[in-house]
Parts: C-alpha cells; sequence; structure tokens
C-alpha cells in the first residue's frame, strides 16, 4: 500500500487536475473494482458522460461510491457529486469512508437509500420532462429502479414508511384523474350545452325602451345609438348600460356570463371538470428517518399492501362475514367467499429487491381491480392472503371467475409469480359468529396446499 489515495478516471484523464491523489485510467465502467467506497472522475462528452452517469447508477454496484465530473453536463447535477476539485472532493471522501462501516449489511441495502444516507447533501431531484407524461421525472430513482410502472407511486409508499423523507416543494401540478397525465388543455366551454365554440360579446342595454342588443348594432357614425327607438346614448348608467353576460355560444346561441373550463387530457383523451384533476406536489427527497435507521441497524422486508378496491380491514370484513352469513340463511341466497392467495411473494421481494416486488404488487392490484364489482369487498388478511366476499355470487359463476383469475395470473409478466384461488359458498352451518376462527379453519385448506 502507498501513502497516496487511487481515483479512478473515466475519459480524458489528463485533463483532471490532481496533486495529492493518484490517478488509474479504466477504460470503462465493468473494468472497476469492486471494492466499496472508491471514488470515479468522468471527463467525458456532455452527451457521454450522461450516458455514464445512469449505467453508473443502473450497476446498482456503485451505490457506496462518489462520483464527480470534469465540466458539468445536463445530469450531473442529480446524478453525481459535483464538480472535481482535488482538495474539497477528498475531504469529503474522507467523511464518506467513515460513515461505511456504520451499515449493518452492505449486500441488503436498497442502492436508492444507500445512495443518499451516505451523503446528507444527497437528494433525489426532480428533472422537468416535456416528453414524459407526468410532466417530471427523477433520473436517479430511474437509473436505479428502472422497472417502475409508477415512479410517483412508489416514491409515495417509499415516504409513507418514511424510507424517504420530502426536501423542498419543488412545484405544484394537476394531473387528469383518469391517467395521471400532465399534458393537459384547459377549454372555456359553453355552460349550457359544454360546446367550446363561444365568443366574447359586448351588448348594451338602452334605459329608454329596454333595447338589448349587441355593441355594433348601437353604431351610427362613430356614436352610440339605439337601433330601435333611436335615442343616442352618451351617458353610461344614465342612457344606457352593459349587461353581465359578456359571452355568447355559437352552438346554441345562449349568452352567458362566465365560461365553464373544461381539461381535455393528451394522453388518454379524458374530459375532466377541474374538481377531477389530481393535485399532486413535486417534491425534492432526502433519506428518511427509517430509511436511515434500516441502513445502520438492518431492516425487515415488508410487503407492500396491495390497493384494491372495496378494502376493508379486518375486523369489518369478520362482522360483513357473519351478516351476511345470517342473510343468506334467511333470503336462501348465495354469497361466494374467494381467497387469492400468493405464495412466494415475500420471497420474491428477497430475490429481486424491493422495487420490483412494489411493481409486481402495483401489477397485481391493478389486474384484479378490473375484475371485482363494486359491490365486492376484500381483505388483505396475510401479506400472501386476500378473501374477497361476493354477494350474491353462486358457486355456480366460480370457474367462471376462475378462469378469469387464472387469465389474470398468466397475464402477470413474472415467471416465479404464482396465484391459488379458493372459494367457499355462502350460508355455511359452521359459521356462526366468531368468524375469526372459522377463516383461521377455512386457511389452514389453503396453508395445507
Ligand atoms: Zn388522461
Ligand atoms: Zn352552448
Ligand atoms: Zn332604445
Amino acid at each position: 500500500m502507498n501513502n497516496t489515495l487511487s481515483v479512478y478516471c473515466l475519459g480524458a484523464c489528463d485533463s483532471v487536475p490532481t496533486q495529492q491523489s493518484s490517478k488509474v485510467p479504466v477504460g470503462n465502467l465493468e473494468s472497476l473494482p469492486a471494492e466499496p467506497g472508491e471514488v470515479l472522475i468522468l471527463a467525458l462528452s456532455p452527451e457521454q458522460q450522461d450516458q455514464t452517469l445512469r449505467a453508473f447508477h443502473r450497476l446498482h454496484r456503485f451505490w457506496s461510491w462518489r462520483i464527480y465530473v470534469v465540466e458539468p453536463s445536463d445530469l450531473s447535477a442529480v446524478l453525481s457529486d459535483g464538480q472535481w476539485e482535488e482538495e474539497r472532493c477528498l475531504g469529503e471522501l474522507e467523511k464518506h469512508r467513515a460513515k461505511l462501516p456504520l451499515i449493518h449489511n452492505p449486500d441488503e441495502v436498497d442502492p436508492l437509500l444507500g445512495w443518499l444516507w451516505l451523503d446528507s447533501g444527497r437528494s433525489l431531484i426532480p428533472v422537468k420532462d416535456g416528453s414524459d407524461a407526468s410532466l417530471y421525472v427523477y433520473p436517479l430513482l430511474e437509473s436505479i429502479h428502472p422497472d417502475l410502472e409508477s415512479p410517483y407511486r412508489y416514491l409515495m409508499s417509499e415516504l409513507n414508511r418514511e424510507l424517504l423523507g420530502t426536501e423542498q416543494l419543488v412545484d405544484r401540478i394537476r394531473v387528469c384523474g383518469g391517467c395521471q397525465g400532465g399534458h393537459l388543455n384547459y377549454l372555456d366551454v359553453c355552460p349550457f350545452c359544454h360546446e367550446l365554440d363561444i365568443e366574447s360579446s359586448q351588448s348594451l342595454h338602452c334605459f329608454t325602451c329596454g333595447y338589448v342588443g349587441e355593441q355594433g348594432e348601437f353604431l351610427r357614425s362613430g356614436r352610440l345609438e339605439c337601433p330601435k327607438c333611436l335615442t343616442p346614448l352618451r351617458h353610461i348608467g344614465v342612457d344606457y348600460d352593459r349587461p353581465i353576460e359578456t359571452h355568447r355560444c355559437n352552438s346554441c346561441n345562449q349568452k352567458f356570463a362566465q365560461a365553464d373550463t373544461r381539461v381535455s387530457c393528451f394522453s388518454c383523451g379524458q374530459k375532466n371538470e377541474i374538481h377531477d384533476l389530481i393535485v399532486r406536489k413535486i417534491h425534492q427527497y432526502k433519506i428518511g428517518y427509517q430509511g436511515g435507521h434500516s441502513i445502520r441497524y438492518g431492516h425487515r422486508l415488508t410487503t407492500p399492501e396491495l390497493m384494491l378496491k372495496g378494502k376493508v380491514d379486518a375486523a369489518f370484513f369478520n362482522s360483513l362475514l357473519v351478516w351476511s352469513n345470517k342473510l343468506a340463511r334467511r333470503t336462501k341466497q348465495q354469497h361466494l367467499l374467494m381467497g387469492l392467495y400468493l405464495p412466494g411473494l415475500a420471497d420474491y421481494g428477497k430475490l429481486y429487491g424491493e422495487a420490483r416486488m412494489f411493481a409486481l404488487t402495483e401489477q397485481i392490484a391493478y389486474r384484479l381491480n378490473g375484475l371485482f364489482r363494486e359491490t365486492d369487498v376484500c381483505c388483505q388478511v396475510r401479506n400472501e392472503l386476500l378473501l374477497v366476499l361476493m354477494p350474491y355470487a353462486a358457486r355456480e359463476s366460480l370457474p367462471v371467475l376462475q378462469s378469469k383469475i387464472e387469465t389474470l395470473a398468466a397475464m402477470i409478466e413474472e415467471d416465479d409469480f404464482r396465484l391459488q384461488v379458493f372459494a367457499w359458498g355462502l350460508p355455511d352451518d359452521t359459521l356462526a359468529d366468531d368468524a375469526a376462527n372459522w377463516i383461521q379453519s377455512r386457511l389452514t385448506q389453503v396453508y395445507a396446499s
């Protein structure tokens, strides 16, 4: 070991000023060593540099490194530690390395959380992107977790669990209630027929005869004169006034004072009312309290909850089950209780990381939501087990449902994903007032399978 510190350089290494450290030129990211807490300096053309910065984060194995650039590029402010100045950067490296031994288990650290935690000056920064339907993108998040279907929902879930925390509010945008796209067109429309062919029109009201008409009709050789009673209109408020209706619709000819606003979405075509739009806050994020805690003391993997419509808590579900059973017995109707078992969901998380597990549960929820009726009620009794109460569904409808669910399971694009379906008909004579116990005994059947 020599005493000078080594820093890795990619690109025009001669342009990297060093005095106290020695440069190690490398040809590409793949030839960098596996050691944690090293430094890479990029001296590349702006375009190449941004590509390399993205690849650096995508590779996951460099989350414990520092990366600097010689010249700034578009993404260097959000994906690197800034410009290389040897003295300052070596000082930062020293602090950085002092934190490495505090990490509980480097193999379990989420690369995004690890990156943010190692330097309190680092943030997850949003960047405006007009080509993206959501208007803002997080290049760091998207480089590290490119599989996320909705980075926004992922961030909300990380924020709820305090793995991330908010820094400053960057913007507040409105997105489409249908597809959450941000490319919106605000239209003034007629409040009567909702057509958009409206124009502003200025009318006058003659006090002498009460006639109301377009301003143009009152113009006579540069003066205002009522076209009906021919009275000259000299003073507003004395001879005439202007009605408050200042718009006219070319479709239905109604006059009105204020147009309605409709918002049409360029992405999905939905016509939104203003109150249908979703207000979304765009924040800059930093490591959250639980995020830091999990890095220092280890992290218990939890499967994210399925976001399903008609979802209720276990206590409510149990009482509903007892009630429906009694009702079914009295009215001789049939209900169906369905169990959806997703074995291996937690193992999936361990295997592929939380970001991919989150993407999978989102996919499952999305497909299931398309299957359930408005009146179905569901409850996630365990992380990997979902119960659905389908009122007025007979056992005979089960084969149809089952095949729908099998199609759905096949559509989910994951090889390691399995979904098993169980069903029980109501009324059931063994179900009395203790639904929790009754469910428990059904579940032994699920887990034994
Ligand atoms: Zn839309
Ligand atoms: Zn109209
Ligand atoms: Zn008149």
